[in-house]
């Protein structure tokens, strides 16, 4: 006898739970395995529901008189590669949620969508036949028949036209269709095709012929790969050193040994840019997945994928669960940034899951990035990858000059400006010269907040525990929850007019080039004027095409274009996200400063970056400046290593939230102490968390850490059972997060 666990329908988070069915001693039965979606009768009134297998045992753990049989295999249903719901179990374990968000995770498509399907018009008996029954339509005044039977007798190429010209433009009823169709005059045609937001490629011949660097790794990796041998590798090159080709190289081998391949993109909005690039070079057999797709659009492009009618697909973080039949190779380009961590439950990094799918399917990963996350290096000198490196610059330009300004001495000298006096110098050369600026400013830290000079009253929002910000049409908005307010002219808490703004954000650099350079056209990027689906793509178009002489932004802009008449980027306060309560700011830092850096100077011109500081002598800012990501690296390990730190040790932030405070600091204090003193894992104290409240929902934290990664799910296991099972914790909810990317 055989047993199965099934999660029954996985939309409704409330039933996480499995139960056990008995699989019947049936042909149907034997070919049940877990992945299967089957059909099993439910509750009392035994109503026949769906649900996924995700275990199979000999061992039946209710009285066996109690359990139910499985119906059968539900039809038409969406199958669950088995490995995918194992993936899934893997990553509910590793990084905590529920099974239902596990297995919604794994399922880049939710649902099956009817195929499209298209219909044309084909004119089948012969062309004297037709010309004859025209004249006589035209005798009886028959006007539809005749309507239709001239368009197709002038049809360019083949006779056959599209169903929506005849129904739509020529208003041909459906009954003359009917009739001329029983009349063997023509016949209605129907053929599915699949939904894609991609255009046709234009195939063009790349004439990129790889240099040194670039031959000896693909080569190594073509060896490798033919030879069979499957594992992950690290790719760190400079910006500009042709990472996009060596993936290309790699792909091709992969593709030429019958596998598929997926490449991970950190944004949507970085999808076309590559897609073009790979279109030209792979014709058709790209594809994309991204939530950003009609529900249509993606359901096609899973079944391409899934019926392997395409080998390479491209995409962000969901991408990553396409369910090619051979899939060779996952690549994480620009592996370090942030977005490949998933912000809600499973909180999973791409990179841990990637490196897990693929060692399930024995396939390969290449990890791609200028500025490694401190992981992903420490992986390659622990020799749990390869690493590769390119070092030069592949295509036109060379390096830029990086000049560091102290923003202290501008304030001794009076310079009162966010432009120290060396980037003002400079932006006017580059406005004489006609080429273009790029200013930078850091995300974080982009305060813009409001407060009162008189008594420091701080605006903030009253839902969440953060300072509302400032836009220019006087209003304060919170940046969690969207709650607005008009700005007050006087402060709630003293009445004194002196409340105003401080800090900067992109919106008041905009102001200020343009009043210091009245004669340059200034664009801005940033999430307020993205927000449009095609908002990002064309102020970098516009940008590239000449149409501004300085762009203004944030992080948005270090990625993608190469701009060939950028000559300087400014870089107005390196240090703003050093001040940042993280662990990681240094590294972002440093990121943000090399892959910025890399902006300039892609052209026939050389280029110079300008960074502003008020930490010249920070170890994050001096390395950028050198361009040194290895002393960088030894730097920042050490402070991981005598702060016990990832990628030393292992985090997991533990975050508590409820309505009522004192409810969610009870309870985290209880589960603290419930938890004990598990050995090699040190444990802190439960503490309010650095936002306290979002949307009105109160937040407690508390870190463990430890040197086993499994000695961390342990504990979380016990954690999320207690919180689940004992009733005084009802008010609090948990949620875990394994080496998380900032604090909370
Ligand atoms: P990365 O991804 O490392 O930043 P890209 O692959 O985008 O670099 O390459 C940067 C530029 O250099 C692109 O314009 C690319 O076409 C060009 N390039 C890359 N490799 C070569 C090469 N071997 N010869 C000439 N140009 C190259
Ligand atoms: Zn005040
Ligand atoms: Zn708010």
């Amino acid at each position: 006898m055989k047993y199965a666990d099934v999660i029954v329908d996985i939309t409704f988070d409330k039933l996480d739970k499995t139960y056990q069915y008995r699989i019947p001693a049936t042909k149907e039965g034997e070919s049940i395995q877990i992945g299967s979606e089957v059909c099993i009768p439910f509750g009392k009134g035994n109503r026949q529901i769906r649900g996924f297998v995700t275990g199979i045992s000999e061992e039946c753990k209710c009285p066996p008189e109690r359990i139910k049989e499985i119906v059968g295999i539900a039809d038409k249903s969406l199958v669950l590669e088995s490995h995918l719901i194992q993936l899934a179990a893997w990553i509910r374990e590793n990084f905590g949620g529920t099974m239902n968000e596990a297995l919604r995770t794994v399922l880049p498509v939710s649902r099956t969508v009817r195929q499209k399907v298209e219909r044309s018009i084909r004119l089948v008996c012969k062309e004297e036949e037709a010309k004859q029954l025209l004249a006589e339509y035209q005798r009886k005044k028959y006007r539809a028949k005749e309507r239709l039977l001239a368009e197709l007798l002038h049809a360019a190429g083949e006779p056959v036209i599209r169903y929506e010209v005849a129904s739509g433009k020529l208003r041909i009823p459906a009954a003359t269709l009917r009739s001329l169709e029983e009349d063997g005059v023509i016949a209605v045609e129907s053929q599915t095709v699949y939904r894609t937001p991609l255009r046709e490629a234009k195939e063009a011949a790349s004439d990129i012929v790889l240099n040194e660097e670039q031959r000896a790794v693909t080569e190594d990796f073509a060896q490798e790969y033919r030879s069979g041998i499957r594992r992950p590798y690290l790719l760190h090159g400079i910006t500009g050193s042709g990472k996009t080709e060596v993936y290309m190289a790699m792909i091709d081998t992969v593709l030429a040994e019958g596998k598929q391949v997926i490449f991970l993109i950190p944004e949507i909005a970085l999808t076309y840019q590559i897609v073009e690039r790979f279109q030209r070079r792979f014709g058709n057999r790209v594809s994309i997945l991204h939530s950003r797709m009609s529900a249509g659009e993606r359901y096609d492009q899973y079944l391409r994928a899934k019926q392997g009618d395409t080998d390479i697909v491209i995409g962000p973080r969901s991408a990553l669960f396409t369910p090619f039949p051979k899939l060779g190779l996952i690549v994480l380009d620009e592996e370090h940034e942030g977005s490949y961590k998933s912000e809600k439950a499973p909180k999973f990094h791409a990179r841990e899951v990637a490196l897990k799918r693929a060692a399930m399917l024995s396939a390969s990963v290449v990890l791609g990035s200028a500025t490694p996350s401190l992981t992903a290096t420490r992986m390659a000198e622990q020799g749990k990858c390869k690493g590769y490196r390119l070092t030069k610059r592949a295509g036109a330009g060379q390096l830029p000059e990086i000049q560091v300004v102290d923003l202290r001495e501008e304030i001794k000298q009076k310079n009162r400006s966010i432009f120290s006096i060396e980037l003002k110098r400079q932006i006017a050369d580059r406005l004489e010269k006609k080429q273009q600026v790029m200013l930078f400013l850091n995300r974080r830290g982009y305060a813009g907040f409001v407060s009162c000079r008189s008594c420091g009253h701080v605006m903030k929002c009253p839902h969440c525990e953060v300072s509302l910000t400032y836009h220019k049409e006087g209003k304060l908005t919170c940046h969690y929850c969207g709650y607005e307010e008009r700005m007050p002219k006087r402060c709630p808490e003293c009445s004194s007019p002196y409340i105003a703004s401080f800090g900067i954000g992109t919106q008041k650099v905009e102001e200020l080039a343009r009043k210091e350079f009245p004669q340059a056209r200034v664009l801005r990027m940033d999430a307020d004027t993205t927000s449009g689906k095609e908002g990002h793509g064309k102020i970098l178009e516009a940008f590239a095409a000449g149409r501004a002489d300085i762009l203004v932004g944030t992080q948005m802009i270090v990625k993608g274009h190469d701009y060939e008449r950028v000559t300087l980027v400014g870089i107005l306060a390196a240090d703003m996200s050093l001040y940042a309560n993280d662990y990681m700011a240094a590294e972002k830092t440093f990121e943000l400063l090399v892959q910025a850096s890399g902006r300039a100077g892609r052209g026939r011109f050389p280029g110079t970056v300008v960074i502003q500081t008020y930490h010249p002598d920070h170890y994050s800012i001096r390395a950028a400046a050198k361009g040194d990501y290895d002393s960088f690296y030894e730097q920042e390990l050490l402070f991981r290593t005598l702060g016990s730190y990832p990628p030393v040790i292992h985090i997991l932030a533990v975050l508590f939230t409820g309505k009522k405070e004192e409810e969610v600091e009870q309870a985290a204090i209880a589960l603290r102490s419930f938890l004990g003193t598990p050995e090699e894992v040190r444990i802190g104290s439960p503490v309010r968390a650095g936002i306290g409240k979002i949307k009105d929902i109160y937040r407690y934290v508390l870190y463990l850490k430890s040197e086993s990664y499994e000695k961390l799910v342990a504990c979380k296991n016990r954690l999320e059972e207690e919180g689940r099972e004992n009733p005084r914790y009802q008010g609090c909810s948990l949620q875990f997060d394994f080496n998380p990317s900032g604090s909370y």
